[in-house]
Parts: C-alpha cells; structure tokens; sequence
C-alpha cells in the first residue's frame, strides 16, 4: 500500500459530525449583519506582501515572525494572516470611497499564522469579521460593538464582558508614548527582548506584553501612574465619552481597560476586546478597533474606519456541537430504476431523500435508513405494481401502506411537526 500522506501540523480537517455549529456561525453572521445593512466580501486568501507589511505593520508578530511568504515569478506573496489589509485594499481599488457612507462590509474565511500550535489556536484558522468605512463619529464605533454583542448573543453566549480603550490620535499618543518611555527607561536592561525591540519603535505595545517580569516592571507604582493618566485630548477624550454614552443607552456593559493596546499598528482612538465566561474560563472571542489612517497608508482617499474580527475556533470551542441533519426519508428498494424516480420527484418537491445504490439486500438497507433518515419509504414489487408505497416511521417503527399521491401530506406533516 502506499505511504499514507498526514494533514499539515497546525491544519485540521472540519468533518461532517462537526460542520453544523460551522453552518449556525456562518449563517447566523449572514442573518445578523444583513440587519445591520453590512454585506459581504470575498477577497484573495494570498495577496503582494508589502500589502501586509504595510497594512498590518511592520513591527508586529504577525509581520515579523508569522507569515507564510513564498516567491512566485519574482513576486513575493503572502497568505492572508488577517483580513482588515485585503478588504481595505479591495476598498481602495474598486473605488468604494465614491460610493456614499458608510460602506458596510463583512467577510468570512481562512486565514494563516505560522505560530505554535495549542488548543484552539491553528496555523490555518478562520475568522469572520466587519468592517465600516467613511464615518468618524462614534456612532459607527458603537455600532460595530453592538454588532459584535448581538451576533454573539444569537449564537447563544450570554455572558459577555466588552472592554474598550482609547488609544487617542497619532497627535496626543505621541505626548503619551514619550512619557512611557521616560519612565521604562531606567528599567530598559530589565525588559524582555521583545520589548527592547519595540521601545522606540512602538512603547505602547510593551503594555500588553505576556511576559510575567515586564508585567511586575510595569505594575510599578510609578510607572502604573504614567499609564493610568489621561493623556488623549479633548476631542479623543469627547469621542471616546460618546461612545461610552451609545453603549449606555443601547445597554451594552462595558469596562475601561487602559491596558488594552491590541496587537496590531494600525488602531486609533477606539480599541475593544470581547470576553465570553461560557464553560466557566474567560476567552476574548472578538478584537478590534478605529483605524483612520489605514486607507490612506495603503494608498487612498483619507477614510475613517472601525471594524472587529473573532476565531471561529474560538466560538466552535464554547458552543455546543450540532448533530447532522437526518434525511426526511431513505427509499428501501431492489428497483434502483423506480427508486431513483421516486427520490427525484421528492427532492423536487423539497424533501431530502437518499437511497440505496448498489441493491443491498433489504435488511442492510433498513439498516442504513434507520441511522440516516426518519421515514424508510419502502417500494416493493407490490408496492410499484399498486401505485402505493410503504411507510415506516424509523423512530416508532409503525409502518403503513400509503397511496402514492398521499406520500408528500404525510412527509410534509412530519416535517412541519
Ligand atoms: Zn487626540
Ligand atoms: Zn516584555
């Protein structure tokens, strides 16, 4: 026999037995965005790197250490490690700022991340995400958080926890990135590497490093005052308490956390992250945040913007799995002629119907029938010869002979019960 070939570490097979939780994420967005007036887009899984370089940053994981970048015809490419760079790109191309605000787009799909493997985090894994183009009032941050709540909530987690941030605008940030410095520079040997890295570059993404002596560093009195001081300006400050007043008024529970910086170079202002306590465990299923200068760093007209994106892994992993859907009914028949006849006309008639291909004997189709289906539909030589067909109900086993022309009433009545 040949040599078996294995799926890629950090991939995974989703199987039928697991699709349908996958089925209620996806068409649950579907439902839930088109309210919201958002539609979908579909963009490349690979795109040119220097889309991602300069889209996601420079100076993140994602860029530095975590794309999957191979050469082809002189062009470097890369697989999508998230989806903010490509929809914006699409944005920009398809000229969609002529188009009036705002533009509401959400996708769905594969993304790639060369990290190490562990529970629920993949190298290929998928997120379903939004983004708003055109509006800089807090309105639009709103009700993408808004959004994000009511679509977890359709899909039945309850328990949820928003954190929000504002990480103010490239004017009073830079005030705010030179205090933080100032104060880590007399701890700077005693930072982890990364940090060092990421000091003069980036100092506010040393905030949510994981490291646990960076994190006793940064729980200083001293310096946990430089961080907890209010350094936006007075109109980052009025944006960000409108936002707090829409999530108010719409009920959304919220909890400031000065802390929170996100991974990625991109954010401005508003920055949310949202925690489930499903299964007991806090797990953050949704990150994002405004992103103002994005589209014209990538080469458009000046636009604001503000979008989130979860794991579907993640959800999958706090919702209950959903058993495959049975057949409304299985035809048990040695005639595969009239079988198939009768399937066809069902089908047509809006019924799922499946039936043996290969002539089995009787009881081995029985068999089949009573795990895939509700109704065996049994047609016999006497059946055919009388115009009837013979029902049983594969979950009382009560069987009766029907009345061709009588089989969609009974089917339909069972189906609408
Ligand atoms: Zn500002
Ligand atoms: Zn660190």
């Amino acid at each position: 026999m040949a040599k078996i070939i294995n799926v890629i570490k950090g991939t995974k097979d989703i199987l039928p037995q697991e699709i349908g939780q996958w089925h209620n994420l996806e068409q649950k967005a579907l439902e839930i965005f088109t309210k919201y007036g958002y539609q979908e887009i579909r963009t490349p899984i690979f795109e040119a790197t220097e889309l991602f370089a300069r889209g996601v940053g420079d100076t993140t994981d994602i860029v530095n250490k975590e794309m999957y970048t191979f050469e082809k015809s002189d062009r470097s490419l890369t697989l999508r490690p998230e989806n903010t760079a490509g929809v914006v790109r699409s944005f920009i191309e398809n000229g969609m700022s002529r188009l009036s605000a705002p533009v509401k787009l959400w996708y769905k799909g594969p993304m790639f991340r060369y990290e190490r493997p562990q529970a629920g985090r993949q190298r290929q894994f998928h997120q379903v995400g939004v983004e708003l183009f055109g509006i800089k009032q807090p309105a639009a941050d709103a009700e993408v958080i808004l959004l994000a709540v009511n679509y977890l909530k359709s899909l039945g987690l309850n328990d949820l926890e928003v954190e929000i941030n504002s990480l103010g605008c490239p004017e009073c940030r830079e005030e705010y990135k030179r205090k933080i410095k100032e104060v880590l520079k007399p701890e700077f040997d005693n930072l982890c590497e990364d940090c060092q890295n990421r000091y003069e570059k980036n100092p506010l993404r040393l905030l949510d490093c994981k490291v646990e002596s960076c994190k006793t560093i940064f729980a200083k009195p001293e310096i946990q005052k430089v961080i907890q001081s209010d350094f936006i300006c007075e109109e980052c400050a009025e944006h960000f308490s409108q936002l707090k007043k829409y999530l108010d008024k719409m009920d959304v529970k919220y909890v400031v956390n000065k802390l929170l910086v996100r991974g990625l170079d991109y954010y401005n202002r508003t920055v949310f992250e949202i925690k489930s306590n499903n299964l007991g465990s806090q797990n953050a299923v949704c990150g994002g945040g405004r992103y103002d200068s994005l589209v014209r760093n990538l080469g458009g007209e000046d636009t604001p913007a503000v979008g989130w994106a979860m794991g579907m892994e993640r959800l999958n992993a706090l919702l209950p799995q959903i058993p495959p859907q049975k057949s409304d009914a299985y035809i048990v028949s040695n005639y595969s002629i009239e079988a198939m006849q009768l399937a066809e006309e069902l089908r047509k008639d809006g019924f799922n119907v499946e039936f043996d291909l290969s002539n089995k004997k009787f009881t081995k189709q029985l068999e089949k029938a009573s795990k895939v289906a509700k109704y065996a539909l049994i047609l016999g030589e006497d059946e055919i010869s009388k115009g009837q067909v013979s029902v049983k109900n594969l979950d009382t086993s009560v069987q009766e002979t029907i009345d061709r022309k009588d089989l969609r009433s009974k089917l339909k009545n069972d189906k609408n019960s």
